[in-house]
């Protein structure tokens, strides 16, 4: 059997090395480093692929979600609600505007921000809410934004572990990740399912005015060379990632659909074990609870993540690594008891669904190589271990 990775890089390169080798080469031929025509042509190619009028390229995914939040003018003091149990970039960015970040609930079986515990956080000062698209499902977009409506709310989607994810409204109307609230942020940090090979990311949104202010503020705040305007900053998507990025962009689909083979293959497996949760569909597309959908991107999968009930979890994870099988606990502690983020206004009773996932979550190793030969010996050593 292969060496299980949680993510593998190097089989995915393997299978493109000809496109991304001449890729790259071309830039350095063309010395174009910085701002060269392959960023540009990225642009435009994530543009057509997102049905998304703007794409912004910049330097990584937390940039991504501080120039997005620059853009929209809020300003020290404003509130910014976001999830719980999310990394820490989201609530970092807002902490570093000298924005109020009030971090809330999630819910149990998708991971993502509850509606419910959003319009309890609601205040006056309230200026914006940032949901996550956790672990590659969106989160309930319907709910949020007409809460984001009702209260006059900027809505900033951190679509990082989301991108190709499809969201399904009420009313049956089909939308990508991203797409959807006043402005979005992405990463292609290597290990996310767009990926390139060093840092990157990119700020979406179907707003001129908006599309043209951010693009003042990734370069120095400049509209006209050497007039600077607002603050801005420095964040730019080099040439040679934007060359990777297109040779990856057409496989998205297809990575994504890999994904959910394997999602689904780990379901089958886990099926009637009754330690184990597998990830719930939440959304409105035709997938029933607890099925991974053929023909419909509603979950991309970035991570595979179990709850597992009544069992030791991290004695769980010391069985699977001594079996060679990496995973990871994403994420072992909720923002609101970091040192970074702790304020007196939080109350533990206020978080039961975080401070209950924190302890059960596992997830598995998830990627586009994984073969049936690994899933089984994956499913059948974490069985062993539940049911022993
Ligand atoms: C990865 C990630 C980010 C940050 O992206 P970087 O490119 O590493 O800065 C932000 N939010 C979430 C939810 C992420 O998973």
């Amino acid at each position: 059997m292969k060496k299980i990775h949680m993510v593998d890089l190097k089989g995915q390169y393997q299978a493109i090395k000809e496109r991304v080798d001449s890729a790259i080469s071309e830039v350095i031929n063309s010395t174009a480093f910085i701002n060269g025509p392959e960023v540009r042509s990225f642009q435009e190619e994530l543009e057509a692929y997102l049905g998304v009028k703007h794409v912004i390229p910049c330097g990584n995914g937390t940039d991504a979600l501080q120039i997005a939040m620059m853009g929209l003018g809020l300003r020290p003091g404003d509130e910014v609600i976001t999830a719980d149990f999310t990394f820490a970039a989201t609530v970092e960015v807002i902490a570093l505007l000298q924005l109020t970040p009030v971090l809330v609930d999630v819910e149990k079986d998708s991971f993502n921000i509850d509606p419910a515990a959003i319009r309890k956080a609601i205040t006056p000062r309230t200026k914006a809410i940032v949901p996550v698209h956790l672990f590659g499902q969106a989160a309930n977009m319907d709910e949020i934004l007409a809460i984001a409506k009702e209260h006059n709310l900027y809505v900033i989607e951190d679509n990082a572990q989301g991108i190709g994810a499809d969201y399904t409204f009420a009313d049956g109307r089909v939308a990508k990740t991203g797409t959807i609230g006043d402005v979005a942020s992405t990463s292609f940090f290597p290990s996310k399912n767009l990926g390139c090979y060093g840092d990157g990311g990119a700020i979406f949104t179907n707003n001129d005015a908006l599309a043209h202010t951010i693009r003042g503020i990734v370069n120095h705040g400049m509209y006209q060379r050497y007039h600077h305007d607002v603050i801005g900053v420095n964040s730019r998507l080099d040439s040679i990632q934007a060359s990777v990025l297109r040779a990856k962009l057409p496989n998205l689909n297809a990575y994504n659909n890999a994904r959910r083979a394997a999602a689904r293959k780990y379901n089958k497996a886990f099926e009637g074990i009754e330690t184990i949760i597998t990830p719930k569909i939440t959304k409105n597309c035709t997938a029933t609870t607890n099925t991974v959908c053929d023909n419909c991107n509603c979950h991309v999968f970035h991570q595979y993540t179990l709850r597992i009930i009544g069992v030791n979890r991290d004695a769980l994870v010391k069985h699977l690594q001594a079996h060679d099988i990496p995973c990871g606990v994403y994420y072992p502690i909720p923002l609101h008891r970091q040192k970074a983020y702790a304020d007196a206004r939080y109350n533990e009773a206020d978080f039961p669904v975080t401070n209950q996932l924190i302890q059960e979550v596992i997830s598995l190793p998830m990627h586009t190589e994984l073969d049936n030969e690994q899933i089984d010996y994956i499913t059948q050593t974490v069985i062993d271990f539940v049911t022993q």
